[in-house]
């Protein structure tokens, strides 16, 4: 399998730390702090926003990472409204748009947007006021499949364009773009042409989750140009995190967690299936809570009546699979449960995030099993999970995982497996590296369970492990996943290894006789201080691409030279409540054994348990 080197020469700056556009001697400035109180009703700018509005308005490529809620739609409405031209924005959802238009004449900027399930006539006269020399509008919102597939469309931009009046282009939700992120459309690829035809106008690219091989998808897919970037940390220091053994008592469990500590607060339950979703809804409800279900297979009017009851509070909890959320912009939800294990770790940031915007203290529980991931497993080689969005603007096969690997669905997958069996580190700093953000662990504060836990700890020197897995990375000719590295040097025989004759490596089989997890905590340790690191590779014509780890040499040459040890703390008492122990599953014993291991995947072990479930 040739590697095929996709990001050579990504290049952005980092825009955060440069005084230059927090500076108030803009032409614009003064125009930009009055229109945004007095069109926007704002008091003063957000963290970033002032930055990035001069960012672009100085003409350059933008690329924005802001936490959900954090104000990305004002860094172009506000351009949009006091520049000459028009804004184009691409948005995924035709209920996103609605909603941002009904704000927009709330404020008196007008604005249009064109679909495909748009009447032709309504979508003809909204053209022509685009070919006006006095065009009314200043924003057209369009989704992206709109622009992959309306011809029509494309020319009215290129008229714009030749008329200068494209006055900028601005891809929101743009994680969409990349295979990596979590919610993978692939009309979003094709949106590079945008660039290409219209090379003179900024783009503005903006999402709430990118971790770094999302970011180099999008900046490269978009064919942005010496692009900016601003981002900002994603901690939320009022959410609280913790994982709990999901048992047979889950439900129960739910049911005291919220009497005990939101008692009639407001808060969102993510279940895994439709099913889930109404069974939990009903057990709430029986046990005296105000409490609905919501999901795709819900006729869309229901659906409308019971967001607009949870709006205003005549129910406090929604039991809802991941569709519910996107948008939603409820500020006192005071709990997300989630009743199964998320889909990434970058979903389960996502979803979390929907707790707690207006900065009071909220919490954030997630309930986990192993054979939940079996489970999450199955359904996502079956297409069978419902993407956070209802298809109600694009194509339904831009709905579903195709042109995405399994094996990118898998390795996000067992990352979040990974998240919920670590019961040592820290829950914001095992988030936040996912967004290539380092996080002190100390200043958790503990509001993690992990971090609250009293724990006595031992510290062991791992520089043996480290050198090991550094060099068995390297005889692998740096062209594997970390879960194959650990299956390899745990000494796994599965078909895969069998097929790449790793078994006849000197380093198959080395860690053989460690703890379970301990390997794996090690190579994690490895990739977040940069001895490691993850590169993508391409791994087919159609795009599909996976993760391997590759050495750093620079910093890996003085481990190897025996430059440097690696010292990590171990919790001695495994006296922990993981899940296992109260598990009737037929993989209970599976999960007893597990009960401390924390794999960055362990697929030997999946098969046994896929195997088990099967038997019964
Ligand atoms: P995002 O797209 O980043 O999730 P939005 O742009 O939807 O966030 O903004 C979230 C909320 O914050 C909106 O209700 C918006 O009106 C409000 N908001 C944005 N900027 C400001 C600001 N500078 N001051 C006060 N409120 C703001
Ligand atoms: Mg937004
Ligand atoms: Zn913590």
């Amino acid at each position: 399998e040739p590697y095929i080197p996709k990001y050579i020469d990504v290049k952005y700056i980092e825009g955060s730390s440069d005084k230059r556009w927090s500076s108030l001697d803009f032409p614009w400035t003064k125009k930009l702090e009055a229109n945004n109180k007095t069109i926007f009703g704002n008091r003063s700018f957000r963290p970033n926003q002032r930055e990035v509005i001069n960012a672009t308005m100085s003409g350059h490529d933008v690329f924005v990472l802001m936490p959900t809620g954090g104000g990305k739609s004002l860094t172009y409405q506000l351009p949009a409204y006091i520049c000459p031209g028009i804004t184009l924005v691409i948005s995924p959802l035709v209920s996103l748009i609605q909603d941002q238009i009904m704000h927009l004449s709330q404020a008196n900027i007008p604005a249009a947007y064109l679909s495909a399930n748009m009447e032709w006539t309504e979508q003809q006269e909204i053209l022509r006021e685009l070919c006006l020399d006095n065009c009314r509008y200043k924003l057209l919102y369009v989704t992206p499949e709109k622009v992959a597939k309306s011809d029509v469309l494309l020319r009215h931009l290129e008229n714009l364009y030749s008329r200068q009046l494209l006055a900028r282009i601005v891809i929101d939700e743009a994680h969409c773009v990349s295979q990596w992120g979590h919610d993978f459309r692939p009309d979003y690829q094709g949106l590079g042409i945008l660039k290409q035809k219209f090379p003179e106008t900024p783009v503005l690219a903006l999402t709430a989750t990118a971790t770094s091989s999302v970011k180099e998808d999008v900046v490269q897919a978009l064919g942005l140009v010496d692009c900016i970037i601003f981002r900002q940390s994603f901690n939320r220091p009022n959410l609280q995190y913790s994982v709990m053994p999901k048992t047979k008592k889950c439900l129960e469990d739910i049911d005291s967690f919220i009497k005990n500590h939101h008692r009639d607060d407001c808060g969102i339950i993510y279940c895994l299936s439709k099913m889930d979703c109404e069974k939990v809804a009903e057990k709430l409800k029986e046990c005296g809570h105000k409490a609905a279900f919501y999901h795709g297979g819900v006729d869309p009017s229901e659906r409308a009546y019971v967001q607009e009851q949870w709006s205003k509070d005549e129910i406090n909890i929604i039991c809802a699979t991941v569709a519910f959320g996107m948008g939603i912009n409820k500020p006192d939800v005071r709990f997300v449960i989630h009743h199964s294990l998320p889909k990434s770790i970058e979903g389960y940031h996502q979803e979390c995030g929907r707790a707690g915007r207006d900065s009071q203290l909220s919490s954030c529980v997630l309930y986990y099993n192993y054979s939940d991931y079996i489970r999450v497993k199955h359904m996502l080689s079956q297409g069978a999970l419902e993407q956070n969005s209802f298809a109600s603007g694009y194509s339904r096969s831009s709905n579903t995982n195709h042109g995405r690997t399994l094996e990118t669905n898998t390795e996000n997958l067992l990352r979040m497996v990974s998240y919920c069996e670590n019961d040592v580190d820290c829950r914001r700093f095992l988030q936040l590296v996912h967004f290539g953000e380092k996080f002190d662990s100390g200043s958790c504060g503990k509001t993690c369970d992990n971090c609250s836990k009293v724990q006595s700890f031992v510290e062991k020197d791992c520089t043996l492990i480290a050198k090991q897995l550094v060099e068995l990375v390297k005889l692998v000719r740096q062209q594997f996943s970390a879960t194959h590295i650990l299956e390899v040097y745990r000494g796994s025989l599965n078909q895969f290894v069998k097929k790449h004759r790793h078994d006849s490596l000197s380093l198959h089989g080395a860690g053989k006789h460690l703890a379970k997890g301990e390997a794996s905590r090690v190579l994690r340790h490895l990739v977040t201080e940069d001895f490691l690191f993850e590169d993508v590779k391409k791994s087919d014509a159609y795009g599909s691409v996976s993760s391997v780890v590759k050495v750093k040499e620079s910093k890996a040459y003085n481990l190897c030279t025996g430059g440097q040890t690696i010292k990590l703390r171990f919790p001695t008492s495994t006296k922990s409540s993981k899940p296992g122990k109260n598990d009737a599953t037929p993989a209970k014993d599976l999960l007893t054994s597990r009960k401390n291991s924390l794999p960055l995947g362990d697929v030997s072990a999946e098969s046994q348990a896929e195997e088990d479930i099967s038997a019964k």
